[in-house]
């Protein structure tokens, strides 16, 4: 079985691990309210969606 021949450093780990964080945020600002909110989707705080309030609170 192969084994590694030397430790991973600390900083190749971490160079490695740069490239697997926030995979899909698809979080945009809505342009009711200013709040973060998934894009394509009613704005959770405000409840609109392209500039028109769909859910009422
Ligand atoms: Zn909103």
């Amino acid at each position: 079985m192969a084994v590694p021949k030397r430790r991973t450093s600390k900083t190749r780990t971490r160079q490695r691990r740069t490239h697997y964080k926030v995979e899909v945020p698809g979080m945009v600002k809505c342009s009711e309210c200013g709040e973060l909110k998934l894009s394509h989707r009613v704005c959770k705080h405000c409840g609109s969606y392209k500039g028109e309030t769909v859910v009422e609170k």
